[in-house]
């Protein structure tokens, strides 16, 4: 099995991309890390929506991290290229949590670490077409710094698991060569 880890910040196309993999290939299995959470914050009423996680108290979305790691290890299917779509840092109100701070890494081990990349104004672009999420309002140079971050928590963790660390640009209309790179990655291993 090959466990890959996706990152990319939000608005960055990341699910967008990864649904046109998932068309690529019936041996691969994408879990979604925020579902997970959601699932298990709506279950003990935490909140009523995906964007409000990052807004509960760091002790809760601690817990919530770990309960989903837990149950993606046990989704994890032999065989199959196993794709975690998450993100590297969440930017909360009280500063960036680590989303895959190393007892995750220990749990998931990842044989890669992807992050899919765009363009600051991009992103600011693609986040204002968004109607079904409550993200927050960023200007360009915070993105890039959102971005920054992302490269630098993802340099860590890949230097703890010693797993590959990649970046994929997801430039604008060419989601499928986004799609296609990451897979070529993927299935060569
Ligand atoms: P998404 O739909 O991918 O933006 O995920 C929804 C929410 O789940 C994010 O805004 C985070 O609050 C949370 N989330 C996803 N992955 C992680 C992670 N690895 N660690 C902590 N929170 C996460
Ligand atoms: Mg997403």
């Amino acid at each position: 099995m090959t466990l890959a880890i996706v990152t990319g910040i939000p608005g960055v196309g990341k699910s967008t991309v990864l649904k046109i993999l998932q068309k690529m290939s019936d041996n691969v299995q994408i879990i979604n890390y925020g579902d997970l959470m959601l699932e298990e914050a709506i279950k003990r009423d935490y909140v009523s929506h995906r964007d409000e996680i990052r807004k509960l108290p760091r002790s809760i979305q601690l817990k919530l991290q770990r309960i989903a790691a837990e149950k993606i290890a046990e989704l994890k299917s032999p065989d199959r290229i196993v794709i975690v779509d998450t993100h590297s840092v969440i930017k909360t109100p009280f500063g960036y949590l680590p989303g895959l701070p190393f007892s995750i890494l220990d749990i998931l081990k990842p044989d890669y670490i992807i992050a899919i990349k765009a363009s600051p104004k991009e992103i600011s672009y693609r986040r204002s077409l968004d109607p079904n999420r409550r993200r927050d309002i960023e200007e360009e140079s915070e993105i890039e710094r959102h971005l920054m971050f992302e490269d630098i928590f993802n340099a860590a963790y890949a230097a703890y698991i010693n797993c590959m660390y990649l970046t994929v640009q997801n430039e604008h209309g060419k989601q499928e060569d986004a799609a296609k790179k990451i897979f070529k990655v993927l299935s060569g291993d």
